[in-house]
């Protein structure tokens, strides 16, 4: 069990009224609070270790180096991977996804190759395959959700053809909260010899990942939604699959010797870490996912699901609310509309009772069509969030349906 109110003192932000009112932040999913020992990280670093890694033999830069490293190794044991050569920083889940298929698509895509993606995709895990489809004229082969907002298996199977190359799918849904079975959607497209990178944005934060049991390729992160700093996050992928991949940038620190004639790379992870790296970020990240740890994960997603529970009985009390998202396995995501009132409106008045929710699309357009709506009102929930808050929210919901007569 989590002493939240003992947790939450580590979270200065939340202390914060907004409009004269407590502040309830309920955008999680968009981006976490930063307990202050990541925020010390981060001063700590530029005030004691500040040097340029990797290339210097004075005192500071091999400490610099030794924490940056240190990081990488501790993402490795976050994740279960075999190997820190297998952890790559990146800018965060965007840029990782970018990388992979950018590289991926150089080396192994041709025309008519096809990748399977879903519907419930956030726009980072479309478009840069759409910039390669342009590029390669690969298609886009789209699993579809259900009413309940899981993937329909059985139209997975069948995507399958001769010439799918990869699965590139979300664990979690950030607008339905919907827990993907990745184990056995990582079971099937292995068993037609094809890779799959899973779009970790949602998950590390809630669930314990372990790249080893999933056997999955590739899998991508960001550290600001795990409680760590912006600006960086985490591509894990299989030795043997990065090793085949050419680099994705050309500069310093990816390459073993240049001269005017031939450059030979750097090995991994330094081959895909061109120019230097957030590593101060690398540090702060590493400081979020030990807190994470300390705290404990099942610890963590147990108190998420029971605020979860809470929020969506509560929520279906106050009347007249559709919720988007029934998956039998959910993260703590609420994503609803009330009534006919525009999820902007909502939004606003909840901001001007201190609460923090995020309207719109969220970064998924084609889902929103799927839905067959504009957008919704989203909730999400973190480590440090409260029952207390979620009534706080749920009597905000009910002055909105009354403002709009709606109740
Ligand atoms: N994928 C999912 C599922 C997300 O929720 C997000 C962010 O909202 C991203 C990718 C993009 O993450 P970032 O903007 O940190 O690169």
């Amino acid at each position: 069990m989590l002493d939240i109110q003992t947790v939450r003192k580590d979270f200065p932000i939340l202390t914060h009224t907004v409009y004269g009112k407590p502040l309830v932040y309920f955008d999680n999913a968009a981006t976490t609070q930063k307990p202050r020992s990541v925020v010390e990280k981060i001063s700590e670093g530029y005030y004691n270790v500040n040097a340029n890694i990797h290339r210097g033999v004075h005192f500071l830069s091999q400490a610099a180096t030794e924490a940056h490293e240190d990081a990488r190794r501790t993402v490795q044991h976050f994740l279960h991977a075999r190997s820190s050569h297998e952890i790559i920083f990146t800018r965060g889940t965007t840029e990782a996804i970018n990388l992979v298929a950018s590289c991926f698509s150089d080396e192994f895509l041709s025309a008519g190759d096809e990748i399977i993606i879903s519907e419930m995709e956030h726009h980072s895990n479309i478009v840069p395959w759409q910039i390669q489809a342009a590029k390669k004229d690969i298609a886009l082969r789209v699993i579809p959700i259900d009413e309940k907002g899981e993937l329909c298996m059985e139209s997975y199977r069948k995507l399958f053809s001769e010439r799918t190359r990869l699965v590139s799918l979300t664990h979690v849904s950030n607008v339905l909260g919907t827990i993907n079975p990745v184990e056995e959607i990582i079971r099937i497209a292995h068993s037609h010899n094809v890779p799959v990178m899973l779009d970790g944005a949602q998950a590390v934060p809630h669930t314990q990942v372990d790249v080893q049991a999933l056997d999955v390729d590739f899998y991508v992160f960001s550290a600001h939604k795990v409680y760590g700093p912006t600006g960086i996050g985490v591509l894990y992928g299989k030795e043997n699959r990065l090793d085949k991949l050419p680099p994705y940038q050309g500069g310093g620190e990816m390459i073993a010797s240049v001269t005017f004639e031939k450059t030979v790379f750097n090995e991994l992870p330094f081959k895909f870490e061109a120019g230097t790296p957030d590593y101060i970020g690398s540090t702060a990240l590493a400081e979020a996912l030990r807190y994470v740890k300390q705290l404990g994960l099942t610890a963590i997603a147990a108190h998420e699901q029971e605020l979860l529970r809470y929020a969506t009985e509560r929520i279906q009390a106050a009347g007249q609310v559709h919720i988007f998202g029934r998956a039998a396995h959910k993260s703590s995501v609420l994503s609803f509309l009330l009534a006919d009132i525009h999820p902007y409106d909502t939004g606003m008045l909840l901001d001007r009772l201190g609460i923090a929710v995020r309207t719109g699309h969220h970064c998924a357009q084609p889902l929103m069509k799927a839905l067959g709506i504009e957008g919704t009102v989203r909730a999400s929930f973190a480590l440090y969030n409260t029952k207390e808050e979620i009534d706080i929210f749920i009597a905000g919901i009910e002055q909105v349906q009354t403002m709009f007569g709606k109740k």
